[in-house]
C-alpha cells in the first residue's frame, strides 16, 4: 500500500504496542483499520507525561475546519477519497475515514494524541465517578448549547462516528 500522502512511498508494517500496523516511513502518517484503533486506545502502554496530555486537551475543538474538509486524501486500499472527522466529534483530532470502511488515517503524531486524549479523558472519568456515570446514563441532547467541556457522553460511547 502507498502512502496518501507521500506520492510513491510504500507503507511499511510496523508494530505499535503489540498491534500491526502500517507507517510511512517519510511522513509517519499511520493506517489503522477500526480494530486495530480501538486495540491501541484501549491499551495504556504508551504513558503520555502530564505536559503532553495537556497539550492535546488544550488542543480541544468542535466540527471539522473548512481547511481539513478540503483537503482530501484517498483511501490507501480503495483508492476512494476519504471524509474528515473530528475523533470523538470534540477532541481537535481530525482524522481521516474511508467511506467504505477499509481504516482511518492518522497524520504524524495523532496517534498518540489520541492516546494521550483517551488517558486524560479515563483520569478524569474516574476522578469523577458518579457525576459522569449520571452523565452517560442520561439522554444526550443534541439542543444543548455547547459549554466548552468535553462531553464525556460521546467521549466514552461514540468514539467514531458523530
Ligand atoms: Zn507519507
Ligand atoms: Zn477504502
Amino acid at each position: 500500500m502507498e502512502c496518501p500522502r507521500c506520492p510513491s512511498v510504500e507503507l511499511a508494517k510496523e508494530n505499535y504496542e503489540g498491534v500491526e500496523i502500517d507507517r510511512c516511513p517519510q511522513c509517519k502518517g499511520a493506517w489503522l483499520d477500526y480494530g486495530e484503533v480501538s486495540k491501541i486506545v484501549e491499551k495504556r502502554q504508551v504513558v503520555f507525561s502530564q505536559e503532553f496530555k495537556a497539550e492535546a486537551m488544550a488542543e480541544t475543538f468542535r466540527g471539522v475546519p473548512q481547511e481539513a474538509q478540503e483537503s482530501r486524501i484517498p483511501c490507501p486500499e480503495c483508492m476512494r477519497m476519504m471524509t474528515t472527522f473530528n475523533y470523538g466529534s470534540d477532541s481537535g483530532v481530525i482524522l481521516d475515514k474511508c467511506k467504505k470502511d477499509h481504516g482511518f488515517w492518522f497524520d504524524n503524531d495523532e496517534l498518540e494524541k489520541v492516546q494521550a486524549l483517551r488517558e486524560s479523558w479515563q483520569d478524569e472519568a474516574s476522578k469523577r465517578g458518579d457525576e459522569w456515570k449520571k452523565l452517560i446514563s442520561s439522554e444526550p441532547s443534541e439542543e444543548e448549547p455547547y459549554d466548552g467541556t468535553l462531553s464525556p457522553f460521546k467521549l466514552l460511547v461514540n468514539l467514531f462516528y458523530d
